[in-house]
């Protein structure tokens, strides 16, 4: 791949030139004293950053993520922000390093935070640069807690459309898929968000959410009682794709509505937008013990995320373009979830809609929901 089609910024750290300033004397942390993120800001003359501005807003029209997504031209005052917000960051990882480790991996993260601080859309990536991206957060992983991770950037597959049917009269209410779903995905382990809601119903009610009961605590089944879960449906014509201002969430060519985290800037417009309480907004960066992170992820799927972004059901991205079912349909010990692929003529979610009476939520809207609900 050609350095000029790159979308995010390299910074060459081993351009070692003459001794640092860090204050080691013999031969210093081996960081390049010419490199900007070695420098602290108020090291650099006034020449030298006046060329780096220049150059910062001559390179943003080479890439992608501003002028395509946002449609804006890069002024100087933002080119400014942005490199004095990331020589910061450069700054401060280097003096870590001088501080306290001073080596190739020191360097190497700090190589990998600056890119990540200016990669594109993953929506717009090529496929090589979607695995460059993920082989960068596998090693940022790596290097922050010595552990492994896989990480998959596996697109959609031609002739794939995922959908899913729920089985009313088999549902019991165990909830131990809202459990598998906590578990394969990272969720946060303190606010117990859930994708998933399993919502309790008084029988001859119909299908009454205002009253139905979402947090309950006792022995299931309960009587007088049916169960129903909701998630994200994954519509074809979703609004919450619609409304978001900076295309980080869209729906992907097997079905799969996703997000790109790093894209997100939590504005919660598409939570607003979506009329089945498909979206959850992560208060609070999620926190899971070290020994039960999932390390079989995506990047659109159950990857590490940040605090203050969207999340939500993925038909678990990492399992379902794996040939799996996702963990909830796994989990389930009633048989009551049925996911597959509606354009296979021979899979069993083809079998439900052609042979039971399968209904959707609010189909009047016309968002085209990819979940049905079914009774035996
Ligand atoms: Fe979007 Fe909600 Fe539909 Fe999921 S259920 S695709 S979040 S509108
Ligand atoms: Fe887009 Fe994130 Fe805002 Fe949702 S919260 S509309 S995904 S930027």
């Amino acid at each position: 791949m050609s350095s000029n089609n790159k979308k995010w910024f390299s910074l060459d750290l081993n351009k070692k030139t003459d001794s640092c300033d860090c204050g080691k004397t013999s031969d210093g942390c081996k960081s390049s004293s010419n490199s900007y993120p070695h420098q602290s800001l108020h090291q650099i003359s006034d020449a030298d950053f006046d060329a780096a501005v220049d150059t910062e807003i001559a390179n943003s029209y080479k890439k992608d993520g501003f002028e395509q997504v946002f449609d804006v031209k890069m002024d100087r005052r933002s080119a400014f922000k942005k490199l004095a917000a990331s020589l910061a960051i450069g700054a401060s990882a280097v003096s870590t390093s001088c501080s306290f480790i001073a080596g190739d991996e020191s360097k190497e993260k700090s190589q990998i935070d600056w890119e990540e601080q200016f990669k594109g859309n993953y929506k717009l990536m090529s496929d090589e640069e979607k695995q460059a991206t993920v082989d960068r957060l596998v090693r940022s992983y790596q290097l922050r807690t010595g552990k492994n991770v896989s990480m998959s950037s596996k697109n959609a597959e031609k002739d794939v459309l995922f959908g899913y049917a729920f089985n009313i009269s088999k549902c019991q209410g165990y909830m131990d898929c809202v459990s598998a779903c906590v578990e394969e995905n990272n969720q946060d382990r303190n606010s117990q968000m859930e994708y998933i809601r399993i919502h309790e119903m008084k029988d001859g009610k119909g299908f009454n959410f205002n009253e139905a009961d979402d947090n309950y605590y006792h022995e299931v089944p309960a009587e007088g009682h049916f169960y129903m879960g909701t998630q994200c449906f994954h519509c074809d014509n979703p609004p919450c794709v619609e409304v978001c201002p900076v295309s980080a969430t869209w729906r992907e060519d097997d079905g799969l509505v996703v997000i790109d985290y790093d894209w997100c800037v939590g504005c919660r417009y598409c939570m607003a937008a979506c009329p089945y309480d498909g979206r959850r907004f992560n208060w609070s960066k999620p926190e899971v013990p070290e020994q039960e992170v999932n390390k079989n992820q995506h990047y659109l799927g159950n990857r590490m995320r940040k605090k203050g972004v969207m999340e939500k059901c993925t038909f678990c991205v990492q399992r379902s373009r794996a040939g799996k079912n996702p963990a909830c349909v796994e989990a389930c010990p009633t048989g009551a979830r049925i996911f597959g692929n509606l354009l296979d003529p021979n899979s069993t979610i083809r079998w439900v809609l052609e042979n039971k009476k399968v209904f959707r939520l609010k189909e009047d809207l016309g968002t085209e929901p990819k979940f049905w609900y079914f009774m035996d």
